[in-house]
This record gives C-alpha cells, structure tokens and sequence, in this order.
C-alpha cells in the first residue's frame, strides 16, 4: 500500500496538458492565467494627491496661503504653485507643478481666498508616479488563479481578453445498486445519492465544467456503459462507489477494459484506503484522460476531492490549487488507537488558531463536515498528541 504523499506525486506527475483561450475580463473570475500580464504604465501613473486637501510649498504653510485653483481628479492643473500659494486638490488627482506637499482640508481653515494650516504634523500625502508599478513590470504570473483581487490588476492594465487556462472537462459517476436520486423517496435500504451532488459541487467551484451522469448500477454492463460516455466526453471522470472489495465492485475490472492503467488503488489514508487512479495515455505517452475512482462514503469522497484531485486539477491547468496547509497546533491532547493510515480528520480552527476534531463518526458520517473548517493530517505511524503539537492543517476554503 502506497503513502498518501506517493499517490499525491503519481496524481500530481501525470497531469493533463493545458491549453490556453482568451475570455473576456467578465469571465475571466476563477481561471487559471495562461501567460503573464506586464503593466501597461507607471502606477500611479502621475504624482497623485493622497487626500482631499491643498497643494503647496512645505516651506509655506507658516503662514497664509494664496488659494490659486480647484484641482479635480480627472482633470491637469492648470496653475503652478508659487511661494505663498496653494492650489485646492481632490483625492486622486495630479499634483500641481511647484507643490511638494498637501495639506488635508481637515487641518486647515479656508476663507475662500486663502487657507491657513492649523494641523500639527506634516505629511507630503502625495503617491508619486511609479512608486507602486513601473511600466513593464510583471504584475502576474503564468499560473495566476484569478480571484477579484487579480480581476483589478487585469482592469487595471487594460487586459480586458485574458489568456487563461482552458477549463478540464469532469465527468462525476455514482455507482451502487443502492443508491437513489435526491428526488427519490428511498426504500428502507437505499441511500440519496450524495456523492454526486457533492462532487459536482467541488468540481464547480474548483473551475471545472462537470457533465453528471446520474448512477450506474453494480453490474458490469451498467458501469460499462455510463463510463464508457464519461470517458468519451471528459477530461477527467470521477467515480464514487464500486472500488472496494465487495462482491459487486466492478470498478477495477471495466477500467481495465477501457485502456486505462491503474497506477495505484490502495492508499495508506483514512479515509479514501481503496482510492484508485487510472490513467488513459496518449500516443506520446502523456496522460491524455484520467479516473479517480473513490470509496463510496461521502466524506472520503469529499477530503480525496480536496487534498488529491483539486491539486491535480490545477496543475492540469498550468496553476496551483487555491488553499493554505497550515502547522496548527491541537487545542487539547488527542489519540488515536490505529496508527497505520495517515488520517484526514475533519476539524474546527478557532480564532486563537488551535483546532480540536469535531464529532466525527466516520466516514460515512456527512454533517460531521458542516461544522468543519479543516481537514487535520494526523501522521502515519503517530498515535498520541498533547494540546499545542502541531500537524498540518488544510484550511477549507
Ligand atoms: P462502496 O465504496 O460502493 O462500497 O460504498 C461504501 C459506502 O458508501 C456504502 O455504505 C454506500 O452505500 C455508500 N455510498 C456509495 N455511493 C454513495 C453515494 N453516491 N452517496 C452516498 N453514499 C454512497
Ligand atoms: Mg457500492
């Protein structure tokens, strides 16, 4: 059986090749930058006024300053500033020839025709051109997940055709002749399908376009059919259920069938132990498609989704996986009796930055996640903590 770490690096080195199209700034909100963006000009791209307030000689404000003119942002000055004037200036707009300082119309007193400073220290309150951006920088890199902070950057410089990362096509199967649509009143031992739904949901959020194709029973036939339209249509297809060792787990056998290399179906984690990786190569032996087949249990589903199949989706796109693994420290002292899995527990960070396990009956248990904010890695081959020792923490976004 493989480390989870291992099955990350397998995961990770047979990414899908990513190709690039242009979106409109409007669209561009959750994709992955496909070439760097270089600012167009200086920002600020002129010597700007900080604050509201009046343009001036430092030297000056002594005395009694001269009002000359009322800048607005938009608009050039149309005076210099003299010994013993000032000019009135707007937030953001340029600063006079002659000025080198503005004083904030909270500090001052204005008769209409002169202003005198009664503020007690000085500041220059100017942001001078450049000092933030010179024109040719690089502002953004290849690989860029585009969160709004970054749709400012793209306005900003005028990129309103971002070249972004093609979005990876998914393909979300749900397998088990138990298992029945949301819509569906279950008989006494069906099971709602959750699995799908949720994965579909990750899958969206983490940029994909998700084709769903509902629930194939556990036969042969039935697997075969609904896998062999999610391959033909999909980047990537997920499957939950069907990959453990029950008697009607066909997942194993139809991959096969397809062409596809599993590269690893045993894990050393807790949850996702039967988590399986099936790669289809191209004739230039890349991986041209992919099947991450996973344990039935939602909240297995849920953390491989997270920790091994969002990194994969990112790199597929040239990118990195949005998300911060933190060394957090246990808030009470903790153990666990089976040591011989890394275990991904869902837990609760607090606002001091410690975080305890929630109630947590395994894996099948899926509200234990609605109270969670992170999925705790609690090491291979450790069984006991005491408050304030750390492990890492993935934080949910
Ligand atoms: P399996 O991996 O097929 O052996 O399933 C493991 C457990 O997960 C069983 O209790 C299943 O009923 C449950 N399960 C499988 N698929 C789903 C699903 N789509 N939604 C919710 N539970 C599921
Ligand atoms: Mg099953």
């Amino acid at each position: 059986m493989i480390t989870f770490n291992n099955a990350a690096e397998i995961v990770l080195s047979n990414s899908l090749k990513s190709e690039g199209e242009f979106v409109p700034l409007s669209e561009a909100l959750g994709r992955v930058l496909a070439q760097p963006v270089y600012a167009d000009r200086d920002m600020p791209p002129f010597d700007k006024s900080a604050v509201d307030g009046y343009a001036c000689k430092a030297a000056d404000i002594v005395g009694e300053l001269k009002l000359l003119e009322n800048i607005a942002a938009g608009f050039k000055p149309g005076k210099t500033v003299t010994a013993g004037c000032c000019s009135k200036i707007m937030t953001g707009a340029m600063l006079p020839e002659g000025a080198d300082t503005i004083i904030m119309v909270e500090e001052c007193e204005d008769s209409g025709t002169s202003v005198r400073f009664n503020g007690k220290s000085l500041k220059s309150n100017i942001c001078y051109k450049g000092e933030d951006i010179r024109e040719g920088d690089k502002v953004l890199e290849t690989g860029t997940f585009i969160k709004p902070e970054q749709i400012a950057i793209l306005a900003s410089f005028g990129v309103t055709n971002v070249f972004v990362a093609k979005q990876k096509k998914i393909g979300i199967l749900s397998t088990g002749d138990e298992i029945v649509e949301p819509d569906a009143i279950p008989t006494l031992v069906q099971i709602r399908n959750s699995n799908g739904w949720q994965l579909r949901a990750q899958a969206l959020r983490a940029g994909a376009i998700v084709n769903y194709y509902g629930i194939a029973s556990d036969s042969e036939s039935s697997l075969r059919e609904k896998l062999g339209k999610a391959l033909n249509d999909n980047d990537i297809v997920i499957l939950s259920g069907g990959v453990s060792m029950g008697d009607f787990d066909f997942v194993p056998a139809v991959l096969d069938e397809f062409g596809l290399k599993t590269l690893f179906n045993k894990v050393a984690v807790q949850p996702g132990k039967p988590s399986t990786f099936a790669v289809k190569y191209s004739q230039d032996g890349s991986a041209k498609k992919v099947v991450f087949a996973l344990p039935g249990n939602p909240v297995s589903c849920f953390v491989q989704f997270e920790l091994l199949i969002k990194p994969f989706l990112f790199k597929s796109m040239g990118g990195e996986a949005p998300g911060l693994k933190a060394d957090l420290p246990f808030k009470s002292d903790y153990s666990r009796k089976h040591t011989e899995r890394l275990a991904l527990i869902p837990v609760k960070i607090d606002s001091d930055g410690s975080f305890s396990p929630v109630k947590y009956n395994g894996s099948a248990h899926i509200t234990a996640l609605n109270g969670a904010n992170g999925i705790a890695e609690i090491p291979l081959g450790v069984g006991n903590f005491a408050a304030g020792e750390k492990v890492k923490v993935y934080i949910l976004p």
